[in-house]
């Protein structure tokens, strides 16, 4: 590990002024990306913020039926949380889907949104990486590419984002509200907080430098059932090949792109009447193998329609 310095922060304010003041800095919470991408010098900030100390750790009811998430809710109190579980019942499968119950208990809301992608040479420093090294080239193209892109991914990178959270968070049609060093508050939408790898695979999100991820906002829970499905190479501790987080007529993906993925052609096909298999045929017209994931096509196919299925045995109860 790079040598780093660090101090704590306890008001967002001058927490967001000590990242925009120096160089190379960066925020820490629960750590559990970032300290295992700096053992392997993928990241090498020069200066650590920690801001487990500031006042972000709240669930509060809005006005309207919403629900604010503070940026440092532990994903195990999130998951655990009732107004959680009764309204938004995919969002706590979704969590108690990912990682461990330890790593559950340390990550928090808005690390999990920025937690990097598992593609193996991205974690390995003596292969060409173009998102850790901006024109290096993309070593999974040609390589193992069994857990990689089949939507949305570009010549330059076809990692996928590996939050279960987040998939959840895009079915649901959350906003993620910042603060920037201008004082400004902005909200963004899910489906914009995320990028597509395009030609500059390393902007990985819509944030500006020093903007601080501040809560996470979800609307009132629309009409319908809800369900998380995940298919993954072991029981627990591991990340989806492909998941499929359905609330209401909204359909999210997660595991087949660089973001998390609004599976917006099956939605149109359903309000049109198609059946779902139909449905899932049209969103993935564009579904594209690099040969080792060719499998994941087949197998969103079948998740997207099972899916659906036990979102609708769910409203049933
Ligand atoms: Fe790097 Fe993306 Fe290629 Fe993986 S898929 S090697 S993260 S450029």
């Amino acid at each position: 590990m790079k040598p780093f310095t660090y101090e704590r922060s306890t008001d967002v304010q001058s927490a967001i002024g000590a990242v925009s003041a120096r160089p190379n800095s960066k925020f820490i919470a629960g750590g559990t990306n970032l300290i295992d991408l700096m053992k392997v010098q993928v990241e090498t900030p020069a200066h650590l913020v920690d801001v487990n100390h500031l006042p972000l750790a709240n669930i509060e009811d809005l006005e309207g039926g919403s629900l604010r998430i503070g940026a440092l809710v532990r994903n195990s109190t999130l998951a655990g949380d009732i107004r959680v579980r009764e309204r938004y019942p995919v969002l706590s499968e979704a969590l108690l889907a990912g990682a461990s119950g330890q790593l559950r208990n340390k990550a928090t809301t808005g690390g999990n949104l920025l937690q990097r992608t598992r593609c193996f040479y991205f974690y390995n420093t003596a292969m060409p990486c173009n998102k850790r090294e901006p024109g290096s080239g993309c070593s999974a193209l040609q390589g193992l590419n069994r857990i990689h892109a089949i939507l949305g991914a570009s010549s330059e990178c076809i990692a996928v984002h590996p939050s279960d959270m987040a998939v959840a968070l895009t079915a649901l049609e959350a906003r993620v509200e910042t603060l920037s060093a201008d004082g400004k508050t902005r909200e963004i939408a899910m489906t914009e907080f995320h990028k597509l790898p395009g030609d500059t695979p390393e902007v990985e999100t819509a944030l500006k430098p020093g903007e601080l991820i501040i809560a996470v906002i979800l609307p009132p829970p629309p009409p319908g059932g809800q369900a998380y499905r995940k298919v993954r190479d072991r029981a627990s501790y591991a990340f989806a090949l492909v998941s499929v987080a359905v609330a209401g007529d909204q359909i999210a993906m997660g595991g087949v792109a660089h973001k998390p993925w609004r599976a917006t052609k099956a939605e149109q096909a359903l309000r049109s009447g198609a059946d779902p298999a139909a449905a899932a045929d049209a969103e993935l017209v564009p579904a594209r193998s690099y040969g080792g994931n060719e499998y994941k096509i087949p197998l969103s196919r079948r998740m997207i329609i099972r899916t659906i299925a036990q979102a609708k045995e769910n409203a049933r109860g």
